[in-house]
């Protein structure tokens, strides 16, 4: 067959391992002028690693993505430290990635709530019935289960960081993904995600599969006769496409898909990405800290400051520190629209706060990235609004980060969504 895939994100990409190792003839068209999509990153020429745009790491528990690398014979390039993740409380950091740093996490006292979160977690952790907590929001589920102490203490304020106005809407399950499937450990590969998906890109390249870079597909049709037409500058037929953008640009490159799937696409929520990523002199924190939970009503202009040197070592960076400010925030938010400088005065009387010392001679440079589709957020009973990967016009497939649900968006799940639609498109 001859398969056209949109898109040069993980999950296009592994699609195309596996269905140009079939044997069928395989086309990414991607718009970008690179590989790996929202895990994509950027490199000065003094660096010899890459930064991802939007900080990335993986967890141990990523086994899609873990036997993915594995199958590439790549796996000795995969690396696990332990970088350190702080909670806020009363204005410290305070370290929070083991049972017993948690245990002896002063933000919650010493009494009946540090045993009512620990049950929580521990129940999360063992139980897999996420359609039972698919039912009810995190908000409600976790004021009576953990309490009120506990839940504004540790769960409110991730949920108002990730969700914003949709916070009090989303589900349990969501929460329950979260402490389900991620470790301690954190994950990258040598030389950056960049590397990664530049080696993929290569390798696919070498099997046969085409990449078109820079090359924007602007619709996909049903062809008259059989297969599907695809319009990127010239019109080409496929007997099966897959998609693998947001369900929005799915729905305007491909508007005659029938209207109660378009509806379905459309009425799927999104939180956007602001993240300004700066290379500096010094290190931040100089504790060491990796990853700064961050709660906005104590003021913080981001919700995550993220020291990515304190990870990897910023030998790989030719000494510069790589210091990540991020945030989750809502289409139209005043952040989307603001300049580099503008941003930075916003954001830096922050950084003050995790090293006193902080001055801006410590820039050498910044980047601003910006994404409006960065987190789906899923809505009581999610499960019945996750579009089919095989869509209603025969021969094309979706798959994207608004259906890896129950789990969290993440390129091991791209991985897995990726190679079930290669799966189904073969069957
Ligand atoms: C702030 C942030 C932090 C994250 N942190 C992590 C993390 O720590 N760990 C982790 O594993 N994941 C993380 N993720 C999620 C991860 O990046 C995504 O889940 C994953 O990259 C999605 O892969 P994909 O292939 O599904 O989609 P994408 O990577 O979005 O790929 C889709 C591709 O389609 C292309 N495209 C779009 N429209 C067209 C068109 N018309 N024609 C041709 N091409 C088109 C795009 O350019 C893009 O390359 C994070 C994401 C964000 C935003």
């Amino acid at each position: 067959m001859k398969i056209a895939i949109i898109g040069a994100g993980f999950g296009g990409m592994a699609a195309a391992f596996d269905l140009q190792r079939a044997g069928h003839k395989v086309t990414i068209f991607e718009s970008a002028d690179y590989a790996g999509g929202l895990a994509s990153g950027f490199k000065e020429p003094h660096w010899n690693w890459s930064v991802e745009k939007f900080y990335h790491h993986w967890f141990q528990t990523d086994k899609p993505m873990l036997d993915l690398i594995r199958e590439l014979g790549w796996e000795d390039q995969v690396l696990f430290p332990r970088p350190l993740t702080v909670m806020y409380h009363a204005g410290q950091f305070h370290p929070f990635d083991s049972v017993l740093k948690m245990a002896l996490f002063p933000g919650l006292g010493w009494g009946v709530d540090k045993i009512r979160f620990g049950f929580v977690g521990l129940f999360l952790r063992l139980t897999d019935n996420w359609k039972a907590l698919e039912k009810i929001t995190a908000d409600a589920w976790m004021l009576k289960w953990a309490g009120k102490n506990v839940y504004q203490k540790m769960w409110e304020p991730l949920l108002v960081g990730k969700f914003g106005p949709y916070y009090k809407e989303v589900n349990m399950a969501w929460l329950w993904a979260r402490i389900k499937a991620r470790t301690t450990r954190l994950g990258t590969f040598q030389g950056g995600f960049q590397n990664f998906a530049d080696k993929f890109a290569e390798r696919l390249r070498m099997m046969g599969v085409e990449i078109r870079l820079q090359t924007r597909v602007k619709f996909i049709k049903p062809a008259p006769d059989k297969g599907l037409l695809v319009d990127a500058g010239l019109i080409e037929s496929f007997d099966r496409v897959l998609v693998t953008t947001s369900p929005y640009l799915l729905a305007r490159i491909c508007p005659d898909l029938p209207e109660n799937y378009l509806q379905g696409l459309l009425k799927l929520k999104s939180m956007g990405a602001v993240v300004m990523a700066l290379s500096l002199k010094r290190q931040l924190s100089e504790q060491g800290y990796y990853w700064f939970n961050l709660p906005k009503e104590e003021g913080y202009p981001f919700l995550a400051l993220v020291e990515h040197t304190n990870f990897v070592s910023p030998e790989n960076f030719g000494g510069d520190h790589i210091v990540y400010a991020g945030d989750y925030l809502e289409e139209g938010h005043e952040y989307f629209s603001m300049s580099e400088d503008q941003l930075l005065e916003r954001f830096m009387p922050a950084f003050k706060k995790f090293n006193p010392a902080f001055d801006k001679n410590w820039i050498n440079k910044i980047w601003v990235f910006s994404t409006n589709y960065a987190q789906p957020v899923p809505l009581v009973n999610h499960s019945k609004n996750i579009p089919s990967i095989e869509t209603p016009i025969a021969g094309l497939y979706f798959a994207s980060m608004s259906q890896v649900y129950p789990w969290d968006r993440g390129t091991n799940f791209a991985v897995e969504i990726g190679r079930r639609a290669a799966r189904l498109m073969l069957a």
